[in-house]
Parts: structure tokens; sequence; C-alpha cells
């Protein structure tokens, strides 16, 4: 079976009795999960997610799948299945929405609800189709059953395709709580009577793949959490995903209890805990939350903030905050309840965080200190559990990086799933199942696309190693008046900077080289500017890597006297 590694090229034709399952996000990768079913020539889309960018992408708001290879079959798509609300699955249903706006989107009612009101904000009118677990439907060739699974946030399903080329089983993000608040646990029961209808192709969760035994309780959390409401001295300040209803609606019974109020922060927040309470996902006892206006009048032992970032993402707002940048001014006893993950990669960034919010004489309790947070993923043990039930004739590991990916298929392989049965596959590379074999049949595109404002794919990789460069080392810009005739400067070559340290002596060896450069350009019969331009930045750069080990970006501009 060719590996993604080797090098694929667009997947051939796909026969009649055949199914092509092309992951477009998510698979080497946390964040932006979207795969795209093709039969009989018409597609289905399971997810359509963002990702959120990292701190080697400045100035990028959010990375979308990339749609080239659907964009010109757009009036195939069926539908878009949504499993559940969070952004990596839904954030980028917006954009597609703006190539094709009548794409009807199926999901539970609170994913459609956040799903909704998101859209609204891009001034979006959805075609809906709402399900619940249990519930079947029929989109064109694609047959789907949705079935409840427990996550961190309520109302997620996984779906149950059935097509004539064969069945697929897409976990979507889910775990096995056994416990949850709202009492939901994944339909185990489903997953064995589909298994017995026979799953050819089982797609399941890879995030926590690696992570032995079994995800805890979120129920596991209540006793961390009542204690710091019990021994919090002053204001408690709660930072948390703003789609975390239970995770919240836990911290509301907390500060219930200890007979304090509540103010949400943060757009997102408001909106997002609005929407669950009105659809009676969330219990608000009754005068418990109050506006943030009024909250800041009360003695601050009686006070509960609940915030998260823009986005709805939480560590955002904590580094606001840790920067005297947000509208909550922490201070000296304040506790910080960081109820949300440590985003793995970003530990640097958090600790500074959390020592400065220290600085601020505030107390934070966060997953390394108490246990106030615990994943929504399935651990090594729920996996196996569902390999086991399911039995699966093809596996396809999802939703994680490579290394999730390929512990996710180790497990599978323990479990009896045969080595050829077993694929593991990126962004892009497109999986056929066909007579009950899925094989790897070739790749297309899918890039990162760069949301930058208002512009979509309009940043590249070469914007980002400029803005890289100009963050690294600052601007250099030399400026030379030259005699059209001899190119010799008629006035010293000028060197303006722009966070780029210096002192008298640094551009004194740089400017003699710049007039020696200029003077071989006479010599060498170059007269275009452009060209000059680009020899003298050369120069400047060559000259300031190796004398000072320094490599600012070099700009020039000439201009004959
Ligand atoms: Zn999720």
């Amino acid at each position: 079976m060719p590996s993604p590694r080797t090098k694929l090229s667009a997947p051939p034709r796909l026969p009649k009795n055949g199914m092509r399952i092309t992951p477009l996000g998510g698979l080497g990768e946390v964040g932006r999960n979207m795969t795209v079913f093709e039969h009989a020539g018409k597609l289905m889309i399971v997810d359509c997610g963002v990702l959120f960018p990292e701190e080697h992408q400045p100035g990028i708001d959010v990375i979308l799948p990339d749609f080239t290879s659907i964009r010109d079959r757009l009036q195939d798509i069926e539908c878009i299945v949504l499993t559940h609300g969070h952004e990596d699955h839904i954030g980028g249903v917006p954009y597609l929405l703006k190539e094709r706006a009548d794409i009807p989107l199926i999901g539970s009612e609170l994913t459609l609800a956040f799903l909704t009101a998101k859209l609204k904000e891009h001034r979006i009118t959805p075609k809906t189709v709402q399900v619940e677990a249990g519930q079947k439907h029929r989109a064109g060739v694609f047959d789907l059953e949705f079935v409840a699974v427990n996550h961190s946030i309520p109302d997620s399903l996984a779906v149950f395709i059935r097509t004539k080329a064969g069945t697929v089983l897409c976990t979507g993000d889910f775990k096995m709580d056994q416990f949850p608040l709202d009492g939901r646990i994944t339909d185990l029961r489903a997953f064995a009577r589909l298994g017995e209808e026979g799953v050819d192709l089982f797609l399941t969760d890879s995030t926590n793949a690696e992570v032995p035994g079994f995800t805890m309780s979120e129920r596991d959390l209540t006793p961390a959490i009542d204690r710091v409401f019990a021994t919090s001295p002053r204001r408690i300040i709660v930072s948390s995903f703003a789609s975390h209803v239970h995770r919240i609606q836990q911290v509301l019974d907390a500060a219930h209890a200890a007979g304090r109020k509540v103010a949400f922060v943060g757009r997102s927040m408001v909106r997002n805990m609005k929407i669950a309470s009105d659809l009676d996902y969330l219990d608000i006892p009754k005068g418990l939350v109050v506006d943030f206006r009024k909250i800041q009048s009360m003695p601050d032992h009686k006070v509960t903030l609940i915030c998260t970032g823009s986005q709805g993402e939480p560590m955002a707002a904590l580094a606001r905050m840790a920067n005297g940048d947000h509208q909550i001014q922490v201070g000296e006893g304040d506790t910080v309840l960081m109820a949300s993950s440590l985003i793995p990669g970003n530990e640097n960034a958090i600790y500074g965080i959390i020592n400065k919010l220290t600085d601020l004489g505030a107390n934070i309790v966060h997953k390394g200190n108490a246990k106030v947070h615990v994943s929504g993923h399935a651990s090594a043990g729920e996996l196996v559990y569902c390999y086991n039930i399911v039995r699966p004739k093809n596996v396809m590991p999802v939703h994680g990086e490579s290394k999730h990916l390929h512990a996710n298929a180790e497990l599978a392989r323990k479990t009896g799933v045969p080595e050829k049965n077993v694929v593991i596959a990126q962004d892009g590379v497109t999986v056929d199942l066909i007579a009950g074999q899925a094989k790897i049949s070739g790749k297309v595109e899918a890039g990162l696309v760069y949301v930058d404002g208002q512009t979509i794919g309009a940043a590249t990789e070469d914007t980002l190693a400029e803005r890289r460069l100009l963050s690294g080392g600052g601007v250099v810009t030399v400026v030379a008046l030259i005699d059209p005739k001899t190119h010799k400067p008629v006035e010293p070559v000028e060197f303006l900077t722009k966070g780029f340290v210096h002192d008298k002596k640094t551009f004194q060896g740089a400017a003699a080289q710049v007039e020696k450069a200029l003077v071989q350009t006479r010599t060498d019969g170059i007269d275009d500017i452009a060209k000059i331009e680009e020899i003298v930045v050369e120069t400047v750069s060559t000259h300031l890597r190796r004398t000072y080990r320094r490599e600012p970006a070099v700009m020039a501009v000439v201009i004959d006297a």
C-alpha cells in the first residue's frame, strides 16, 4: 500500500462501486477538521473547522481547510454534517457557505444553535436540518444515522454513513465519560449494533491515543472546584472555553453554593451561555448571573467572573489580563481558576502568563496544581474498547498530529484489525473504499489557507516568513542618491532602522561595500534601478550577517540624482 510519505499524484476516477474519503484538515494537526465523502458523483462533508495560529504565524486570525479540490464541485455537495459545536469543527462553515450559501447544514440542536449565531455575525442565514441521536436522515446517495457521543461540549454526535459502496462510522470528537453531568453517555449499544451490521471503515478520534487508560469523568473535578470557592478570599476569575457548557455549569453550581454572584465576560461567552441556557443545556439558578457592570459594585468575596478570549479561546483573555490590557484588572488576593487545557506546544507562553498573574498578586489554580481539568477525548483504553465493540473491517485514525494517528493505528492493530486494513492518511490524501478494502489512492491540494483581516488566502507562507524576519531582526532601509553616469553616491549612503540595534560604527563597513557594489553595477552595465536595489540589499545583508551575525529585513531605495 502506498504510504502518504511516498509522492502521490491526483487520484484516478472513482469507480461506481466505490466511496472516496478525503480529509482536508485535522490529520497531522489538531484543528480545522474536515472530511469529504464521495460516492456516485455526489459529495458529503463531515465538519468544517478552523485551526488557530501559533506564534510563528503572526497576524493570522484563523487557518482554514483548503477548498480547492471541491471548489468546482460545490453543486454536488449534498450536505455538511456537523458532529459538534467546537470551533475546530464548525469555524470554517461561514467561509464555505460564502462559496455556496444553500448547502444544507445537519447537526444537533445545540451545535446548530452555536453555528447559526456565528453565521449571523457573518450575515449568513443557513439552511439547516436539526437531528438528534438515534435519528436517520437521507441525503441523496448517503444514508445517515446519528449516534450520541460524549465530549467536552453537550449534544455531540457520531455519524454512521450507509452507501452502496459500504458503510463508515465517524466518531467525531468523543470520550466515554460514564458519569457525565447531563447523563448522556456515548451510545456503545448503538456502536455494537452498527458493528453487528458491519462497519467497513471506522474513523476514530486520535487526540488522546497516546494517553494510557481512561479519561477521568467531568464529575471528578467537583471537589477541586468546590475547594476554590470555599477558600478564595476575594474575586474568583474563571477562564474557560466559551463552549464548555458542563464545566461552566459546575462553576455556576459552586458559586451558587458559596453565595457568590457570577458575570460572564467576553462576547462569545455571553452569547453561548445565553443560547445554552435558552435551550436548557445550562441551568442557571435564579438571580445568580448579573451583568459585568453590576457585579463591579459588589464586594470582592461575592464576585465570580467567567471569561474567555475573543475567539472563545481562554488563554487570549488571560494573556490580556496578565498585561493589564483587559477590562478585568487582576489584583492582590484574586484567584484565577484556569478551567481548561494548557494547549500543548504553548507551555512557555502559558507559564509566562501564570507568572505575570502571580506577580499581580493573584493565586492561580490550574491543571498543574489542582484537578480542575479533564480532557474531552477518549484515551487509549476507551479507543480499544470501541474497536472491540465495533469490530471494524478497516480503520482510519483522524483528528490528531501524526504521532497521535500512529498511536491510534497501533491500538487498532492490537485489537486484531489486519495491518493492511489500517490506513494512516494525511490532509489531502484520498482513501478509496472499494469492495470492503480501504486503500490510499492519491492526493489532492490541502494546504493551509490563512484568514488575515478581510482577506482569505492572500497571506502566504512567504508573507509569514517576511513577518518572522521583521519580528526577529528588525528592518534596515538603505537610501543611496547616485550619479546616473558613474553610479557613485553623491551623498553619504543613509541607513534607516526600525527594531535593529546599532551604534555609530555598525554601518561604516556596509557603506563602503555599498559604494563599491554601486560602482561595480556601472562597470557591469546594469542600469535597471530595481536590479541595482537588489544588489544593494544583497550586499548589506551579507555584510551584516558575516560581520555581526544579524539578519534584519533589508530594503534599498536607490535614486538617480
Ligand atoms: Zn471537539
